[in-house]
């Protein structure tokens, strides 16, 4: 069972809305997340801030500023508390952790709820997100034994990759307004090789995207970038399909029953001068069968949540493929930056991104039928061969990279203990 802070043998567990049950929760997160600061030492300085009440606060109206500072509202102060602070408090911060991140993981994960219970999907367990540096664009879902909760960790790269992966994707499409006001997105082949030979400029920022993500470990170390408007809608339904897919799959873990029965994963952390030894035990999805199921499951989600909030089924598919496409594409460059060459660089967990995409292909015929499915995969299609295209480019840059001494960031090439 359970031992925490070598003090616990399994825990009961508290009403799921008690203090208590926040504080085990709030627990479990803040000890993986200081076990894995200390088996990577690039994250060895971080320690915790102040009371999560002040955090909070602090963070509120830092957050408000920089709203209001980039027009995003016009509330005052407590209007725009009033509106943001469910968002903040459908869990109480872990010291952690990003705190925008943390505000984006709740919105998402209440859209997802209500999806699941659209479709029927029941957990066993309540699934509690958080977020972490795996070193993986991915997240991942783990049992620690509690009777009322599951951890979900989102790699906090993930939303910065899917963002400006979503902006190199979405400039693939020429766009134009017409009399009435609707944006229309050229998606034939020809008009989306002309764009792409008009704007040469896109394959430096796929490449620069790559590069901050691999090298420097953090995907906003990118140039940033302003959008047309027209595009920056495509960017969202990109982004967020990409964002929904990867909880989605973690959820689709809990829910097929793949934490319970999977081996145990022990992590420890020696007592220190504070006296906070001990270990966690962990179980987490073993097999590629397993992930394969919470793919399905993933993009049954997606779609559900995108289809609800009002996004073409063809872009959210295109927007989940993108997925698989854009970890492929970071195996590729970290292996370039590594070796020098292109070679299978596999994960240790998940089967090769590009067998899931053809899967989720399949999936997608029998979702949203043979028509529908075919129609959103020749739009993925076009999606991917663009990137294709680019990365045909972005290789030899990479590999000229790699013999002036360029070396993956140390996040990729650490595991956790
Ligand atoms: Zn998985």
């Amino acid at each position: 069972m359970l031992n925490w802070f070598s003090k616990g043998k399994g825990r009961e567990a508290p009403a799921a809305t008690s203090k208590e049950h926040w504080r085990q929760v709030i627990g479990d997160l803040e000890y993986l997340q200081k076990v894995h600061a200390r088996s990577h030492p690039w994250l060895a300085g971080m320690e915790p801030g102040a009371t999560d009440a002040d955090f909070t606060e602090q963070f509120l109206v830092h957050f408000h500023q920089s709203m209001t500072a980039a027009g995003i509202t016009s509330l005052p102060l407590d209007a725009w508390r009033k509106e943001m602070e469910p968002g903040f408090r459908a869990r109480p911060f872990s010291r952690y952790e990003d705190p925008l991140t943390h505000f984006w993981l709740q919105q998402m994960q209440g859209q997802l709820e209500q999806s699941c219970q659209r479709l029927k999907i029941g957990l066993p367990k309540q699934p509690v997100f958080g977020s972490l540096q795996t070193g993986r664009v991915n997240g991942v879902a783990a049992d620690v034994d509690n009777p009322s909760y599951y951890l979900i960790l989102i790699d906090d790269g993930i939303m910065g990759f899917a963002n400006l992966l979503s902006k190199v994707a979405a400039v693939s499409f020429p766009v134009t307004q017409a009399e009435d006001g609707n944006l229309n997105f050229a998606t034939d082949r020809d008009s989306v090789v002309r764009q792409r030979l008009q704007s040469p400029e896109t394959g430096m920022r796929f490449f620069d995207l790559l590069t901050a993500y691999a090298v420097q470990g953090a995907p906003h170390a990118a140039q940033s970038y302003l959008m047309t408007t027209h595009h920056t809608h495509l960017v969202g339904v990109f982004r967020d399909a990409m964002e929904f897919f990867i909880f989605g799959h973690e959820y689709g873990h809990c829910a097929a029953g793949h934490l319970q029965g999977a081996p145990r994963m022990s992590l420890s952390m020696a007592a220190e001068g504070n006296g906070e030894g001990g270990e966690i035990e962990l179980r987490m999805p073993e097999s590629w069968e397993k992930e394969l199921e919470a793919d399905y499951i993933g993009l049954a989600l997606a779609m559900d949540v995108m289809r609800a909030r009002g996004y073409s089924p063809n872009l959210s598919y295109a927007g989940v493929e993108l997925v698989f496409t854009g970890v492929d594409y970071m195996q590729r460059t970290l292996s370039i930056l590594e070796h020098g060459v292109e070679q299978e660089r596999l994960l240790d967990t998940h089967p090769p991104a590009l067998i899931r995409r053809e899967v989720m292909r399949q999936n997608a015929l029998g979702l949203l039928g043979e028509e529908a499915g075919s129609v959103a995969g020749d739009l993925a299609d076009i999606v991917n061969d663009t990137l294709e295209y680019h990365w045909r480019a972005v290789a030899p840059a990479l590999a000229r990279m790699h013999a002036d001494g360029y070396r993956p960031h140390a996040r990729w090439l650490q595991k956790a203990q």
